[in-house]
């Protein structure tokens, strides 16, 4: 009998294989050294291999870990300050943002990353300036990480509507020198679990000619471009005024839009100009809680998916979405996407769960490694419990509901083990590698600092919540 490092046997496997779930009742799992060394019927895996570990997991589900593929962890810190108000970024999160230092940022990131990995994240999508900075705290926890550095030129002031972005050639190549050190540095590191993309921040805020550079040294090193593409009447009002082209078919005038490109948001952008980015190959990654909240906009994700796109699942930031929950991002997906179409039929529950995992892994080129439960893939799964109140009932035979019941009343909480390349690190309703009441008192601590620097403009500006506020409302 073959000595191995764990083996996971559980009632109900949802592998992802194949077009659906993958569901497979009463199965076994083998892992060692990282990898899923074997899957099928409990008795015959169980009968070929002893483990240090076995995981009789009597009343739950095992599936792929959640795949976050677009998230601003380091503005956590911020959470529920912008919701509820036009013009986010200016009238919710500027007065707040211009407070944050990069101490707050990363203290941010370790809340952003407690409280994903409890409902089941394994894969972080981060997206900044200086994702390297987390990278220390990454290793520790033992998540797996697919980290973009932004590249932008335009300088950082307010812009009064109308008024074009000021580009500062200098300052798009310092940025784009620091990614391809963090590339350098970085992708592969820690066994493989960092991968490293480039990220122009939109079409929008970088020239045309640093944009095309970078995709020529993405092309070089086989890395993907994670770009916010289309992602606002804003965007769209700076492309008209600067080339009198929509984004979309400006990029595809200067063939941006290709196998190597993930086109986050594309809020702005109609189901024809979605179904175009997807014909070229791109992936898209859809903001479903953060968008709806920021601008009212249902993305046109269905419309990509039909077009035959593979779509990501992402919470973003939280003062836009307000969490980092792939349960929850799951639910807001299916939930506006029929609200949006007048159609209970679309996305159901299946589809999203297929984003958030083997689909996003797809989106994101990582499903090589990633997003199904299959022999030669890195071990990246959790438990889920079922018998937690909000799961149950379950029903197996002849009909199921363990997947609607995931999608549609889940919390998160049901998740009872997390595990990345076959090593646990949430287990018994901990983090195993982190004080998360240190964290969270230190982001307190952070906040209540924060909060009276931001009062002047925070009054000053006046946007909706702080006249809520001054009304007794809020
Ligand atoms: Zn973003």
């Amino acid at each position: 009998m073959e000595k191995i490092d764990l083996l996971v046997s559980a009632p109900h496997f949802f592998t992802m294989k194949g077009d659906g779930v993958g569901y497979c009742p009463n199965s076994a799992m083998a892992v060692d050294r990282g990898k899923i060394l074997a899957i099928g019927p409990r008795e015959e895996i169980l009968n070929l291999y002893r483990a240090n570990r076995t995981i009789d997991a009597e009343g739950q589900a095992v599936l792929p870990g959640f795949i976050d593929a677009h998230m601003h962890m380091t503005l956590c810190g911020l959470r529920g300050l912008a919701q509820d108000t036009g013009y986010w970024m200016m009238y919710g999160l500027a007065p707040f943002s211009h407070q944050m230092d990069e101490a707050t940022g990363i203290m941010g990131a370790q809340l952003a990353v407690a409280e994903a990995v409890r409902a089941g994240t394994t894969t972080f999508g981060e997206f900044g300036r200086r994702p390297d900075l987390l990278i220390p705290f990454f290793e520790k926890v033992g998540v797996r990480t697919q980290i973009t550095v932004t590249i932008r030129e335009a300088v950082d002031r307010i812009y009064n509507p109308g008024e074009l972005y000021e580009f500062d050639p200098a300052r798009g190549e310092r940025m784009l020198d620091a990614c391809l050190d963090i590339f350098t540095r970085f992708n592969g590191a820690a066994e493989g679990r960092i991968t490293v993309l480039f990220g122009p921040q939109g079409p929008d805020f970088v020239s045309r000619e640093l944009l095309l550079r970078i995709q020529e040294l993405a092309r070089e090193r086989k890395a993907k471009i994670h770009m916010h593409t289309q992602q606002g009447d804003r965007e769209t009002a700076q492309m008209m005024m600067r080339y009198d082209k929509r984004p979309i078919a400006w990029l595809d005038e200067i063939n941006y839009l290709d196998e190597n490109l993930i086109a986050v948001h594309l809020t702005d952008a109609d189901d024809h100009e979605a179904q175009l980015v997807a014909r070229r190959g791109a992936a898209m990654t859809l903001c479903s809680g953060s968008i709806g909240i920021i601008d009212g906009v249902v993305p046109p994700a269905k419309a990509f998916q039909e077009a035959g796109g593979m779509v990501a699942l992402g919470s973003d930031q939280a003062p836009g979405n307000n969490n980092h929950n792939m349960i929850n991002e799951m639910k807001l997906t299916a939930l506006f996407n029929k609200i949006r179409y007048q159609d209970p039929e679309v996305m159901p529950a299946w589809r999203v769960l297929r984003m958030a995992t083997i689909e996003g892994a797809r989106a994101l080129g990582l499903d090589k490694r990633i997003g199904s439960l299959e022999a030669d893939k890195q071990a990246d799964f959790i438990l889920v419990d079922l018998r937690r109140p909000s799961l149950a009932p379950i029903y197996t035979e002849p009909m199921r509901n363990i997947v609607p019941n995931l999608v549609y009343s889940g919390r998160g909480d049901e998740v009872s083990l997390v595990v990345v390349d076959g090593r646990i690190i949430y287990e018994n309703g901990r983090l195993i590698h982190l004080d998360e009441s240190e964290v969270v008192s230190a982001v307190q601590a952070a906040a209540e600092r924060l909060g009276p620097k931001a009062a002047e403009e925070f009054w000053e500006v006046n946007g909706t919540n702080a006249r809520f506020m001054k009304e007794g409302k809020l």
